[in-house]
């Protein structure tokens, strides 16, 4: 008989989610995370002004109904991002012209997601080949190719055409996705949830392979094993797929398992003794037309003053091969391109440089770069029971995000509920 009713691999918010789903819903579940901390590709840090910032996913906004109720279940209020005054724009332009630029770029984005994704005109397309079919001036062209590489964070030449239209359709903010943050920290968030796991919890606990059978599985933690009657994979794809399985897993998982590739970015945190850019009516962010990839916004709360600057794409790919004091001078020099001398005197850079992480794979999240792999969120969906996969990366709502992985976390609890008891509806709200 297996020990357990659930195991679940891996503590980032798909996996605290459904944990915490199901072990409140009575199930006795068991909970891996290979990592000496939880929150996965949300994580903290505490600077030498003692300040704790989310080096991870941090951001969300009112139109991320899981996320905001489980904010409010843990007794905090978010914070409203700085947002008064212009964003300075790279190349320079006016600010009503960089806008009238995003408002061309964010229609295109619309066009993208009008489109029928089982077009036969369309199958086998990458986001490059798309563009290039469409009669558009070239700095359309080259802002949404850099919002494809800020955002997705590969290289448009390799992502599939048909799984950006299905993602981005997926992604219904109306408002700012960086609208709000949590002044304790996102990571804060994550470690709420994991106190109520107590004892169900294990850290540094690496799984490396899995047994399954109808009757149950059996994952292996280096001489460690534990059994229980389904499993849980809240992993990104390309992390799941990194497990040894027993027997192996069908051509078909295989092959949908195989199509994503990991995004690429770095964040980085740059402290201030003031806000100095607001005393010149401008609201901290800027967007970078070249190089492709990057965009900065203020972070500030209380008195500490800072700007977080994302690289994403094929430019964090390279930095990511180079040291990062030379990142540092990188930055810097961008900063006070944009904001003036005082930006070339920060109290603090720090680098979070998530490119190839061990555990996580890359950022933001896994993309579909198999372009002949239209099905392979269907296929990782439905799993092979006892086995299921889950992660933000697979959810029906804001793919990619933390609310997404809260949406999946729950999804895969209700169907594992519902499979251990035998149809019993969840006793939790969809
Ligand atoms: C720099 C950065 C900035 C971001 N910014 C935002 C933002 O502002 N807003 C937003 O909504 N989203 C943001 N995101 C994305 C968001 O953080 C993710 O979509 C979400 O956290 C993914 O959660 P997950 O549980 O699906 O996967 P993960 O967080 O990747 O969790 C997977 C877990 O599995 C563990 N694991 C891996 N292998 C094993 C193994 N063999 N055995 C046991 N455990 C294992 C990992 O350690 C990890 O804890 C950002 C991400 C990054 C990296």
């Amino acid at each position: 008989m297996p020990e357990r009713d659930v195991i679940i691999v891996g503590a980032g918010f798909t996996g605290l989610v459904a944990a915490s789903q199901l072990a409140d819903a009575g199930l006795d579940v068991l909970l891996l995370e290979a990592r000496s901390r939880v929150g996965g590709k949300v994580e903290s840090t505490v600077l030498t002004n003692g300040r704790r910032v989310d080096t991870g996913g941090q951001f969300f906004c009112r139109d991320m109904p899981q996320l905001m109720a489980l904010i409010e279940a843990h007794g905090t209020m978010p914070m409203m991002s700085y947002a008064d005054g212009d964003t300075v724009f790279r190349p320079p332009v006016s600010p009503a012209e960089g806008l009238a630029l995003w408002h061309r770029v964010d229609a295109l984005r619309e066009q993208m997601i009008a489109t029928d994704p089982h077009d036969p005109e369309l199958a086998g397309l990458t986001v490059a080949a798309w563009i290039a079919r469409q009669d558009i001036p070239a700095n359309v062209a080259q802002g949404f190719l850099r919002l494809v590489k800020g955002l997705w964070c590969r290289s448009p030449e390799e992502i599939s055409f048909a799984y950006l239209a299905s993602n981005d359709r997926r992604i219904t903010n109306t408002h700012w996705e960086l609208e709000m943050f949590l002044a304790e920290t996102m990571h804060w968030l994550a470690e709420r949830i994991a106190a109520n796991l107590d004892h169900r919890l294990r850290l540094d606990a690496r799984v490396t392979h899995v047994d399954h059978s109808p009757g149950g599985v059996t994952v292996g933690v280096e001489q460690e094993l534990f059994s229980a009657r389904r499993l849980i994979l809240a992993l990104p794809p390309t992390i799941s797929r990194r497990l040894s399985f027993s027997p192996a897993l069908s051509d078909a998982l295989g092959r949908a398992l195989a199509a994503w590739g990991a995004g690429n970015a770095i964040k980085v945190h740059v402290t201030y003794a003031r806000p100095f850019w607001r005393v010149d009516a401008l609201n901290g962010s800027v967007m970078w037309q070249e190089p492709q990839g990057l965009y900065a916004c203020d972070a500030s709360h209380g008195d500490h003053a800072g700007l977080v600057v994302f690289i994403g794409g094929p430019l964090a790919d390279d930095w990511h091969r180079k040291s990062n004091g030379e990142l540092r001078t990188f930055i810097l020099g961008l900063l006070v391109d944009a904001f003036g001398p005082e930006a070339g005197q920060p109290q603090e850079v720090h680098i979070r440089d998530w490119v190839a992480d061990p555990w996580s794979g890359g950022a933001y999240s896994d993309v579909i770069v198999e372009l002949d792999a239209a099905d392979a969120e269907d296929v990782l969906n439905h799993g092979a029971p006892p086995v299921y996969f889950a992660s933000s990366e697979l959810s029906p709502s804001f793919p990619g995000y933390i609310e997404g992985a809260i949406v999946a976390g729950k999804q895969v609890a209700a169907r594992v509920f519902s499979d251990v008891r035998q149809g019993v509806a969840t006793p939790w709200q969809e």
